[in-house]
């Protein structure tokens, strides 16, 4: 038997989880379907190796789908400071006084508590799995995988590999950068690997949580500390969450070696700001791509979050990025029914589109500026991206005003930054070339 919906949402990620949950505040029904299982949380577990940074604008909207309390009685690190260096590695840096320079942004410079919060992804999708399941509207099939889908004028229905069929007005993809939905619906992608990889690292130290984020660029990739909770079993430890990002070849070596040796090289491969490590949980690597839809809707499936896009996540924007598309396109599921239209109305669908693929299409080309320029060696492009730092700290109101915008305390850009930001692609190529 056929059981009938408002929407389907197939993957119960953050972003497909937080989407259920926003349509049933409003009253829509919606089927959410995972193949995974529910997710599990122990305070005594050590930290899952996949974590995000929230931004602010995150904070704020899983506010409002009545989750983030749950998440901070779970486990979620604040930081109040974030700084960003390049490591003194080119011969021309040993020239400059004082090494070269460094942006550091704090909350206090942009009148904020914190400037963002380091959360473990299964923590946040718990949190939205489990008010999901207090909302009435929503009926969970988890362990399920969608198997074939089918459109017609009124709905669109889809097969579970159980064999169940569940129809509704709109599908909603939301099933990451593998994405079956996408597949099905025949949207094509553009893909472009990286050269690095990123190595994930869950390491204690001595001390209290750190109330700093940091990365320091290398020629071979950037090196990250990313702040987590003190550690309940070792008492005056924290956790926190190292990322390396270098060619795969030095990153399986890395992963290869015993617990002690991995710190022994990390000591000397971090910049002297890590602070003393005492242990190592858990190493992962994660091949990086950019990764765009070519549309975002197609008849009555439309796209969210990694199905549609993925980043370097050298600024940790991708679920943020994907957090906005769910609010976009919540609000104009609302506006749907409010003017009784169909909700994959295509002039609906393309107004979704035109706010969602521009503006995470703009912050995949920034960060590729970023990755190109700071995997560069040669001279005039180190001089240009130091100039940059430099420019950066020096220029506190714009220098705020990126930072308010990229940790989403701030809805847009100022004009000028706007327009230069949307040149990216053009200054992506030009570094390219160098
Ligand atoms: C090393 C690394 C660091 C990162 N750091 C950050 C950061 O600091 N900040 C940030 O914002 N982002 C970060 N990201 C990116 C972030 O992890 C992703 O953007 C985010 O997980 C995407 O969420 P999603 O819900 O769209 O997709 P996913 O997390 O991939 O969830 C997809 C869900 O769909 C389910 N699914 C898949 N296929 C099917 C199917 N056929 N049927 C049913 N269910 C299915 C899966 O089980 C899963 O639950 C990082 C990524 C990496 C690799």
């Amino acid at each position: 038997m056929t059981q009938t919906f408002d929407f389907i949402v197939v993957g119960a990620g953050m972003v497909g989880a937080a989407i259920a949950n926003g349509l049933a505040q409003h009253h829509h029904t919606v089927a959410l379907i995972d193949q995974g299982s529910e997710p599990a949380f122990d305070p005594g577990q050590d930290p899952d190796i996949r974590v995000s940074a929230l931004s602010a604008g995150t904070e704020r909207y899983l506010r409002s789908l009545g989750v983030w309390e749950d998440i901070l009685a779970m486990r979620a690190t604040p930081y109040a400071r974030l700084a960003v260096w390049e490591a003194p590695e080119h011969p021309v840096s040993r020239l400059l006084p004082g090494g070269p320079p460094r942006t550091t942004f704090s909350a206090a410079d942009l009148g904020t508590r914190h400037l963002g919060h380091i959360v473990e992804n299964p923590v946040t999708q718990k949190a939205l799995w489990d008010r999901a399941t207090d909302h009435e509207e929503v009926t969970l099939f988890a362990g399920s995988g969608v198997d074939s889908l089918q459109e017609d004028d009124q709905s669109v229905t889809v097969t579970l590999d159980t064999g169940e069929a569940l129809t509704g007005r709109l599908l909603i993809g939301a099933d990451g950068a593998q994405s079956r939905v996408r597949q099905l619906a025949g949207i094509g992608v553009t893909r472009n690997q990286y050269g690095q990889q990123a190595l994930v690292a869950s390491v204690r130290y001595r001390g209290e949580p750190e109330d700093i984020t940091w990365q320091a660029f290398h020629s071979s990739g950037p090196r990250a500390f990313l702040p987590l909770h003190a550690s309940p079993e070792y008492v005056g430890e924290s956790w926190a969450s190292l990322v390396w990002y270098d060619a795969p070849e030095v990153l399986s070596e890395l992963k290869a070696l015993p617990a002690e040796d991995f710190l022994a090289r990390v000591r000397e491969a971090f910049p002297q700001e890590l602070p003393t490590l005492t242990g190592v949980s858990a190493r992962a690597s994660f091949p990086i791509a950019r990764q765009h839809a070519h549309q975002y809707f197609q008849g009555r499936t439309v796209l969210a979050g990694d199905s549609a896009h993925t980043i370097n996540p050298l600024a940790g924007q991708g679920v943020n990025l994907g957090f906005q598309d769910a609010q976009c396109l919540q609000a104009l599921l609302d506006e749907a029914r409010r003017l009784g239209r169909d909700p994959s109305d295509p002039e609906l669908l393309e107004r979704y589109q035109q706010q969602r693929r521009p503006a995470n299409g703009r912050m995949m080309a920034t960060m590729d500026v970023f990755y190109h320029l700071f995997s560069n060696s040669v001279t005039p492009v180190w001089a240009a991206r130091n100039l940059g730092l430099g420019l950066a700290q020096g220029l506190p109101f714009a220098r705020n005003r990126v930072a308010r915008y990229a940790m989403g305390i701030d809805e847009g850009l100022p004009k000028p930054l706007e327009t230069l930001l949307s040149r990216a692609p053009g200054l992506k190529r030009l570094v390219g070339q160098l």
